[in-house]
């Protein structure tokens, strides 16, 4: 089921909590919502799956309109950070329970939910726990149960709001490859909420920028990493260094670019090559801080006041042999500069 969401508008009172949101999800995508806290996710999830009614603007599901659809009728499935399994209830129970409640007339049987139940936990590969109770279950285990139950239903559309946050990387990491596989295997369209950019670029086939009940940017991973569109969307989606041009030394490298105004570039940390010697166009800087992390290594010099932050690889930095207070000339490889109205030159 495609999801059209068309000049959707949001108040709390006085407080705008989405300003004319427009989005189109085709059947099949898997689209992450990514922003700060308190910028408008979670209330636009809600107004698609029906929980929340927008002030203005529409909703359709496959061109039809859904805006005033109640949330039962719109076939989506949703799962939060902290799902609320029922305690009382094993898992086998927790995940039958959409099928139980609904209509006698929909109602399958108890035969038939028993497959359902056990082909959903066998696909989230939980089988095994299905006596168990939600208090038995690790909280990986838990959000997989969760998924499973959402599944259960055969909703059109799948919702998810942060349904990784309360747990640790590793597991987090493993969730977030199996939702990719598991989204694919059911060919629906999901939405999933997140403040991890590292989750929504990995996970998600497109991501959109939300700040402040606005979106910044609609792109594809690639595209919102590597082409922000606004400063916002370049220091939202990892480390970043911020140069203004009235900055000594900084304002060459702006210059360079032929921006005439006042202007701030943006250079991500590996875009920044380091050297013994100086160079036509490079700055000259003091090793900070040399650490070493997994495969690269991170190096803090010290321009002027400013920290740069410069991210090599492992073999970079042996060829360099970096030490701390030792003088070295840095040089941007790649940037891109806005302008005062934060629009890119
Ligand atoms: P988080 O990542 O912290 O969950 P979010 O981006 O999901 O944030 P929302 O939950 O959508 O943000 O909230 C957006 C804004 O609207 C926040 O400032 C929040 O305080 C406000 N808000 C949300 N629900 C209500 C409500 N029922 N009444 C008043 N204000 C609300």
């Amino acid at each position: 089921m495609s999801i059209e969401i068309r000049n959707i508008s949001k108040r709390f009172g006085n407080f705008v909590a989405l300003d004319n949101i427009n989005l189109d999800i085709p059947t099949g995508e898997l689209v992450a919502l990514l922003g700060p806290s308190g910028c408008g996710k979670t209330t636009l999830l809600r107004i698609i799956a029906g929980m929340e009614t927008a002030d203005e603007g529409d909703i359709l599901f496959s061109g039809a309109d859904a805006t005033h659809l109640h949330a039962r009728d719109r076939n989506v499935g949703f799962v939060f950070q902290h799902y609320a399994l029922f305690r009382h209830m094993t898992v086998f129970e927790n995940v039958a329970f959409g099928l139980r409640v609904k209509p006698r007339k929909e109602r399958p049987s108890d035969a038939d939910i028993k497959r359902r139940v056990m082909e959903l936990l066998g696909l989230v590969q939980l089988d095994w726990l299905a006596d168990r109770y939600p208090s038995q279950l690790s909280g990986g285990q838990r959000q997989r149960i969760a998924l499973a139950r959402a599944l259960a239903v055969e909703p059109k559309v799948l919702l998810l709001d942060e349904p990784f946050g309360a747990l640790d990387t590793k597991v987090r990491k493993e969730l977030r490859r199996w939702l990719r596989r598991l989204h694919d295997d059911m060919h629906i369209s999901s939405v999933f909420v997140t403040h991890d950019q590292e989750e929504a670029l990995e996970v998600a086939d497109r991501v959109v920028v939300m700040n402040h009940g606005k979106i910044e940017q609609i792109g594809s991973p690639d595209e919102v990493y590597s082409s922000p569109a606004s400063p916002f969307v370049y220091q939202f989606l990892g480390n970043v260094n911020v140069f203004h041009s009235r900055q000594q030394g900084c304002y060459a490298e702006v210059e360079r670019q032929e921006v005439a105004e006042r202007a701030t570039a943006f250079v991500r940390p590996h875009d920044i090559d380091i050297a013994r010697v100086a160079s036509e166009g490079s700055l000259q800087a003091t090793v900070q801080h040399v650490h070493p992390i997994g495969p690269v290594v991170r190096v803090e010099l010290l321009h002027g006041n400013e920290i740069v932050e410069v991210e090599l690889s492992r073999e970079r930095h042996e060829s360099l042999q970096l030490a701390v207070g030792q003088a070295v000339w840095f040089r941007p490889r790649q940037m891109r500069v806005f302008g005062a109205d934060d629009q890119p030159r």
